[in-house]
């Protein structure tokens, strides 16, 4: 897999992770992460994409871990799957986040969060529990299936 030297993957104490290899400018594609096959059921690695659909991603995309104040943001490509884009300027050598809630509805596998962030919400659950100043931090960067829900 050529990756180039956008980002690399490190060891973290969360298990692998996903760094930038360069600066990223706020709004830059950092991953793009391509559908590899349709999953019977949400797994610790699935991506949810409709309310009935997880898919799994390819890497980099697969191993991108979890923050509550993430530095990417996802949005839907043509690959069956989800970019993540930047939404703050990322330092090179930082850890690439985005969040969960962002495209899992209603369930998450994450006993306890260990994000570290100020914002940390200890127990992510899902979009539907989103506070909604959070989901209005958010924008457009959610999973387009999230956008049509009554919230
Ligand atoms: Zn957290």
């Amino acid at each position: 897999m050529d990756m180039g030297s956008d980002i690399f993957i490190q060891q973290t104490e969360k298990g692998r992770g996903v760094f930038a290899g360069r600066f990223f400018r706020k709004g830059e594609t950092v991953v793009v992460g391509h559908r590899v096959k349709i999953l019977p059921e949400r797994t610790i690695y699935s991506f949810q994409m409709d309310f009935d659909l997880h898919v799994e991603l390819d890497q980099p995309a697969e191993l991108i871990n979890h923050s509550c104040s993430p530095n990417t943001g996802v949005r839907n490509n043509q690959f069956g799957g989800y970019d993540f884009v930047a939404l703050v300027d990322i330092p090179v050598g930082s850890e690439i986040t985005w969040d969960y809630e962002t495209t899992e509805y209603s369930f998450i596998d994450i006993p306890r969060c260990y994000c570290g962030s100020p914002q940390c919400r200890l127990k992510p659950r899902g979009f539907k529990f989103l506070p909604a100043e959070v989901k209005k931090k958010y924008g457009e960067f959610i999973a387009d299936y999230l956008k049509v829900t009554a919230v």
